[in-house]
């Protein structure tokens, strides 16, 4: 079984109807339920709002894969929390960050840029194609495939050149978006994803759905996450030397004992 973690913001389903037409579980529970089709996820959802934004450290310790959906309180997100997340990807956990994340805290942290991009929410049609469809997040999509409403992401989208873009968007004003994005940070995984504003009903789409599951299978860590450990004083972590040494010099804060 794959320990599956579904973040989400959760404030707009509760504060607009509209939402709640399409989201009345949340966005994270339309996730959750397509997901739960394949019965080797055992799924978990947290919130934003909710004790340490939900994601305490025994909620992440053993998660696989943390899926991320924010969108007007990134700020509230706490740095706690992002720390604890950083960790948990540089030691293995993979992260797919959806829509919007683009500017979550985490995805900034990972990227180490503003992540900055264009828009305009003008409920017009994108297309997004397939790069690579040989790739495992690719598989069982047409050389394309269209979401009727959507909110326009442009160019210049302003993050590391990835590791490789298996989608780019067009988009009926015109507009072109590397729309997805994979990245490796430490031993984790990292899948940005753009579409799925919360104004339309991006996360009922047979084919996002598809991208979403094939995205979760591939970015689980194929062994058990790493735990990274960092000892001040290096003694549980310090191999024997494979060569007879003697200490020369001298240690100044960390000094290792003898
Ligand atoms: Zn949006």
């Amino acid at each position: 079984m794959s320990k599956i973690l579904i973040w989400n913001e959760y404030l707009h389903e509760v504060e607009n109807k509209s939402v709640a037409n399409y989201y009345p579980n949340g966005i994270h529970g339309c996730i959750k339920e397509f997901l739960s089709q394949d019965s080797t996820l055992n799924i978990e959802t947290a919130t934003l709002r909710e004790e340490n934004n939900g994601i305490t450290e025994d909620k992440i310790k053993d998660c696989d894969v943390l899926i991320w959906w924010g969108h007007k309180a990134h700020d509230e997100v706490l740095e706690a929390t992002v720390n604890r997340v950083q960790k948990r990807v540089l030691e293995g956990m993979g992260l797919l960050i959806l829509h919007s994340g683009h500017h979550s805290k985490i995805f900034k942290r990972l990227m180490g840029t503003n992540c900055n991009l264009t828009w305009r929410e003008y409920g017009e049609k994108e297309r997004l194609w397939i790069c690579n469809p040989g790739h495992p997040i690719c598989e069982g999509l047409d050389a394309y495939f269209e979401l009727e409403m959507e909110e326009m992401y442009g160019e210049p989208f302003q993050v590391p050149s990835p590791d490789e873009t298996l989608f780019t968007s067009w988009f009926e004003g015109g507009e072109t978006f590397r729309s997805g994005l994979l990245y490796k940070r430490g031993n984790g995984k990292i899948f940005y994803f753009r579409p799925g504003h919360e104004a339309y009903p991006t996360y009922l789409d047979k084919n996002v759905q598809k991208v979403i599951l094939n995205a979760v299978k591939y970015l689980k860590p194929s062994k058990k996450i790493w735990e990274d450990i960092h000892s001040p004083t290096p003694k549980s972590n310090r191999p024997k030397p494979i060569e007879p040494i003697s200490k020369k010099g001298f240690s100044v804060g960390h000094p290792t004992e003898e």
